[in-house]
Order: C-alpha cells, then sequence, then structure tokens
C-alpha cells in the first residue's frame, strides 16, 4: 500500500481520505461501528483488492474456503467507479443485525453495469459481517 493513497479521497465516497476513513478497518487499526460503515470499507476492499479483508469481514457461517479466490477473481476481473448507499435499516452501534441497500457501479469487459444489493450483516464476536445479500443486476 502506497502511502500517498492515504490522503486521497476514499474510494467508498463519503468524503473523508482513505487514511480517515476505511484504511483503519483494513489494516485492523479499529472495527467498522455499523453495518454500513462494514458495507463502505468491504467496496473499498474490493476497488483496492483488499482479499484478505473481505474474507475475514465474511459471517464465519457462509465463509466458505474457496471464498478468497472468489474475491480475488471479482478484483482482478471488475473495476468498481462508484458507490451510493441507497438505505439502511438497523445496523447501528446498539443493534445486532442490520441491512444496507447499495449500488455500486463498475466495469467488466467494457461494459458498464451497477450492481445493486441488499446485503445482511450480523455481528459476530461483538464486530459486523457480511451474511448475504439479495443481487439484482441492471444495465447502467
Ligand atoms: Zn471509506
Amino acid at each position: 500500500m502506497k502511502p500517498e493513497l492515504d490522503d486521497q479521497p476514499c474510494p467508498c465516497q463519503s468524503g473523508s481520505s482513505y487514511g480517515a476513513c476505511c484504511r483503519p478497518y483494513h489494516r485492523g487499526k479499529a472495527k467498522a461501528p455499523t453495518a454500513e460503515a462494514l458495507m463502505r470499507s468491504r467496496y473499498t476492499a474490493y476497488v483496492l483488492g483488499e482479499i484478505d479483508y473481505l474474507v475475514k469481514t465474511t459471517h464465519p457461517a457462509v465463509r466458505r474456503t474457496d471464498l478468497w479466490i472468489q474475491y480475488k477473481q471479482t478484483h482482478d476481473t471488475i473495476r468498481w467507479i462508484g458507490l451510493e448507499v441507497v438505505k439502511t435499516a438497523q445496523g447501528s452501534v446498539r443493534d445486532k443485525t442490520g441491512k444496507v441497500e447499495f449500488k455500486a457501479s463498475y466495469v467488466q469487459e467494457g461494459r458498464h453495469a451497477v450492481h445493486h444489493e441488499l446485503s445482511r450483516f450480523r455481528r459476530h464476536g461483538g464486530d459486523w459481517h457480511y451474511v448475504d445479500g439479495v443481487i439484482e443486476d441492471v444495465s447502467a
């Protein structure tokens, strides 16, 4: 990871720099306090290729053995270009479960598309984890 990346706008489009936004989560210096924060940090991990983080923040109940390879292949073949959080339900610092609906824009093999997903999150060992999502792919 290049140090100057810290000063760039965070890929999750929070308005903060990467160093002040998702990086502390990727580096294990802090835990995402809400389901939305975890979702944003996972999006940024997709963008930057933080594969270990994606695996680590997947709920152990659904963490298949080939997950690392799957995330790596996604990172290698898809270029993520934008994130819009549509809405959230629960997932606050006081909740144990949460849902985040988002639209993530990407380019794959020259094709522009939007990944529209309603993700479910659950705490495990006190920390937010991704469980699963209902996915709808729509053309941009
Ligand atoms: Zn961020």
